[in-house]
């Protein structure tokens, strides 16, 4: 039987670095890590502060080049792109969200999240109609005209989360993305993006700092400490999205008839 093709979202690094030079001295922020994630694979990075792992997802993103080793995504070598070339990615493949939410406090929701077609020039009555699909796919289809101000912080990283979805990227980076937000808040976000990565397929890597957090969401655990991986093994999520895998007790916090 012939092999089926690779899922989109497919990421290699070969002895990537990333040094810093402040002054006379190097910071080796990333240094020499090689890793291969597949497909719709949802993983965790994890380390303590200072370990890398933001600059390593800052090189995978498409925000920050290599000091030497490669980034491969979808078997395109980052580092062989043009600056347009890489805007292009990161606009069309990459979505991307932080502990802050980075909305834009003067727009609405769906302005906020139609924002990102703008630059990627699609016709205005399908940016609408894509903003407010993604909105509605993270449980805030009520919200459209809402000012991030008037939402609560989940609220707002649901509505990051869409911003970042909505040009159906195969990578979703999220950087600490439940540092601003109370623990249940921070899981029901998570088990959001688990949902989405099952409903979606994209690639999910997840940073945080929180072990027991990745435990229960991500399918395997990478461990980073002064730039460079400790640790990789597989994890069984604990929670059940919506493929009922796993074992845990919560309900996917999507609401059931909305678009997904
Ligand atoms: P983490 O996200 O795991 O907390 P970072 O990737 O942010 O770690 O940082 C790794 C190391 O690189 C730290 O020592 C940090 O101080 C340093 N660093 C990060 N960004 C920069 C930068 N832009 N310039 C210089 N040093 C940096
Ligand atoms: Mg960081």
């Amino acid at each position: 039987m012939p092999e089926s093709p690779a899922r989109a979202g497919t990421i290699r690094t070969e002895a990537v670095c990333r040094h810093y030079h402040m002054g006379d001295s190097v910071i080796p922020a990333v240094d020499g890590i090689s890793l291969d994630v597949a497909g719709g694979n949802f993983v965790a990075l994890l380390g303590s502060s200072g370990s890398g792992k933001s600059s390593l997802l800052n090189l995978i993103a498409g925000l920050d080049r290599p000091t030497s080793g490669t980034v491969i995504v979808d078997g395109r070598n980052l580092a062989e792109m043009s600056s347009e070339e890489l805007s292009r990615y990161r606009r069309h493949n990459v979505g991307i969200v932080f502990q802050a939410f980075n909305l834009i406090p003067t727009m609405t929701l769906i302005e906020n999240v139609e924002l990102p077609m703008r630059f990627a020039e699609t016709e205005r009555g399908e940016r609408l109609k894509l903003a407010r699909e993604a909105l509605q796919r993270v449980g805030l289809g009520a919200r459209l005209a809402h000012r991030p101000s008037q939402l609560s912080g989940g609220e707002q990283q649901r509505a990051a989360l869409a911003r970042a979805l909505v040009n159906r990227p195969s990578l979703l980076l999220a950087d600490e993305p439940t540092g601003n937000l109370d623990s249940r808040t921070g899981s029901e976000i998570l088990g959001l993006i688990h949902a989405l990565n099952e409903q979606l397929g994209m690639t999910v890597v997840l940073v945080t700092h929180e072990r027991a957090l990745a435990e229960r969401y991500a399918e395997r655990l990478i461990f980073l400490a002064d730039g460079k991986v400790v640790g990789d093994q597989l994890n069984v999520p604990a929670f059940p999205g919506i493929a009922g895998r796993g074992s845990g007790a919560e309900t996917v916090t999507t609401r059931p008839g909305e678009a997904l």
